[in-house]
């Protein structure tokens, strides 16, 4: 029998996730983002959950190649554009529209042979600091794109550094306005963040949303919001079962390094499920684990296979448990219980994002297609 550590992929989650992103942006088409992996669920599993959306923004070429053998045959945006030279003949065969945000890339395009002209995204650095054109380049990048008979459509883009925070995005909207004006051609600036509180920020949406995070169920400005908040459902849940009960006598520890001692007598479940599946090792005494659907929290440190949780509740509150036992990581109960990524990532030191694109490659991956959601 394989190790009882498991994940597993919530179609109905996703689909329901890009219905609240529908609503909260009604007239703007949505770019489902699908990179890292589909932030690590696997974007052939997320697909039947995604196909909804009126693209797939990703970063790596393979990735996009993957989408088309799903038989995508909408959009699909390559959000750091090209590598080199000869992936321009990859967009080109895939019709993949591409962000430009250097002037290497437009020179690329300038030399790239082509049939058809490509629809292309220009990407503005309107204060993050990454990637894209200056605001006092802009423009004159857009003109020269413009010119080349390899660029079909230019779109406009930008991408906020505060979207989820006290700062917001009216400087960085500001900016980008007053940039692009009156150039015609679509707009695209929002991620989930700032999709989720366009009326709080006080922006439109643009003609395009990027929103990535949201639609794995994880809140872009935790714990400000919870995903409850949002109305947005787990779509990755980690679970595992407990393979080994012990007591503990008032002093004893639990685990390498001695770090949890026990305040009094306590039952300790063992479980199958450690930092080599992707569960931080960061979280230690006091993150939140769902046992049975019960909360209760993890005592000691996560170790590579083990991590150990306090029985002790369920055992005073006369609960039924024991080897065998459900243990919900994050996502899903079987009884309806809901521990959220965000609660764990938190404990962790570290966000929603970083925990499912690192799920271990070793976890088994159900797909769970059942239609209720
Ligand atoms: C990753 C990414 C997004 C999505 O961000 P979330 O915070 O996950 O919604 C949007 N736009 C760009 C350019 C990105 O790289």
């Amino acid at each position: 029998m394989p190790r009882p550590v498991l994940s597993t992929i919530h179609i109905a989650a996703l689909r329901h996730n890009l219905l609240v992103i529908r609503q909260v942006a009604a007239h703007a088409r949505v770019w489902a983002i699908v990179k890292a992996n589909a932030y690590g669920h696997g974007i052939e599993r997320v697909f039947e959950g995604l196909r909804g959306a009126d693209g797939f923004g990703l970063l790596d070429l393979d990735e996009a190649v993957r989408v088309r053998q799903m038989g995508w045959r909408g959009p699909i945006l390559l959000l750091e554009g090209v590598f080199e030279q000869r992936d321009l003949e990859l967009c080109s065969r895939l019709n993949l529209w591409h962000t430009v945000h250097c002037d290497e890339q437009i020179h690329m395009l300038a030399t790239h042979k082509t049939e058809v002209p490509h629809r292309v995204f220009l990407k503005m650095n309107s204060g993050m600091n990454r990637l894209g054109f200056r605001p006092e380049h802009y423009r004159a990048a857009w003109t020269r794109l413009n010119a080349l008979p390899q660029v079909d459509e230019i779109s406009m883009m930008t991408h906020f550094s505060d979207a989820d925070g006290d700062k917001g995005v009216q400087h960085q909207m500001q900016i980008f306005n007053s940039t692009v004006q009156d150039l015609p051609g679509e707009r695209s600036f929002c991620n989930s963040a700032a999709t989720l509180r366009l009326d709080e920020l006080g922006i439109d949406a643009g003609d395009w949303v990027r929103p990535g995070i949201a639609l794995y169920g994880s809140s872009p400005d935790a714990p400000v919001h919870t995903a409850a908040d949002w109305s947005l459902q787990s779509t990755m849940t980690l679970s595992s079962k407990i393979i080994g009960i012990q007591s503990l006598q008032k002093g004893e520890s639990v685990g390498y390094g001695s770090t949890f001692v026990a305040d009094k007598s306590m039952l300790i479940g063992v479980v199958a499920c450690g930092y080599a599946d992707g569960y931080p090792r960061h979280c230690s005494t006091g993150t939140p684990v769902l046992v049975n659907g019960v909360r209760t929290q993890m005592v000691g440190r996560v170790s590579m296979d083990m991590l150990t949780v306090d029985l002790t509740p369920l055992q005073v509150a006369g609960l039924q448990f024991g080897i065998g036992s459900e243990i919900t990581l994050w996502g899903n109960a079987k009884s309806g219980a809901v521990l959220s990524i965000d609660e764990v990532a938190k404990s962790a030191g570290t966000v929603g994002y970083e925990l499912m694109c690192a799920l271990a490659q070793r976890v088994p991956v159900l797909v769970d297609d059942n239609l209720a959601s």
